[in-house]
């Protein structure tokens, strides 16, 4: 909100130097030629801070289009919390959560940054960075009708390679930031069990009760 702010002071300098070209200013008998420099500046400022508020609102649709895909055509709307949106949420301690009913999907500050950056350069993901895949692929399935965590995590981490791709990541780079995704941090959850554990079954693995035999699934051999 900030940055559209200052953004719109700067279009309204612009405008008042126009203006100001064409009308005489108050206390001048003749308007006054435009300084072009002075122009360049206050509208390459607007430009500057536009540029994040439209940014985020370009990836969140995007995210929303690919979400909805991800839940079967459920339509899912993202929302990338801001600092101030995170501490008014009343679900503040969860990076991310979805909402079945009204197709919302919120993920909180700073994830959007992290998944951006993710794919940015997937090829040397952090692990973090992994998560942030795994947070967005897990609220679509929430969005997709399931609300046992334990199976919409397995619905994620099998989706995991399809939606890296949706996502714009090459093919093999997508399929074993997938799988990293699965061997190391999935099987993580079920060591540490407790709260993590209740995102984790020893049934999601291939060939076992709750592998969907999806056809690009994560672990499908290619
Ligand atoms: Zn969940």
């Amino acid at each position: 909100m900030l940055w559209i702010l200052a953004s719109l002071f700067f279009l309204w300098c612009a405008f008042r130097e126009i203006r100001g070209s064409i009308v005489a200013p108050a206390g001048f008998d003749f308007p006054r030629p435009v300084s072009k420099s002075y122009l360049a500046l206050v509208f390459g400022l607007a430009a500057v801070f536009a540029w994040p508020p439209v940014h985020t609102w370009y990836f969140q649709w995007l995210l929303s289009v690919k979400a909805t895909e991800l839940a079967e055509n459920h339509r899912a709307r993202v929302h990338c919390n801001t600092l101030f949106d995170t501490m008014l949420d009343p679900e503040m301690l969860a990076s991310g959560h979805a909402n079945p009913k009204t197709g919302r999907i919120v993920l909180q500050k700073p994830w959007c940054g992290t998944l951006m950056a993710y794919l940015r350069h997937p090829g040397r993901a952090s692990h973090e960075e992994l998560d942030s895949l795994d947070m967005f692929t897990h609220e679509s399935m929430h969005i997709r009708g399931e609300m046992n965590e334990a199976r919409t995590e397995c619905e994620a981490v099998q989706r995991n390679y399809r939606a890296a791709k949706l996502l714009g990541v090459p093919d093999g780079t997508a399929k074993r930031n997938a799988l990293e995704y699965y061997n190391v941090t999935y099987q993580l959850r079920g060591k540490i069990g407790g709260m993590q554990g209740a995102y984790y079954s020893d049934q999601c693995a291939p060939g076992k009760a709750m592998d969907e035999h999806l056809s690009d699934s994560t672990w499908a051999p290619l």
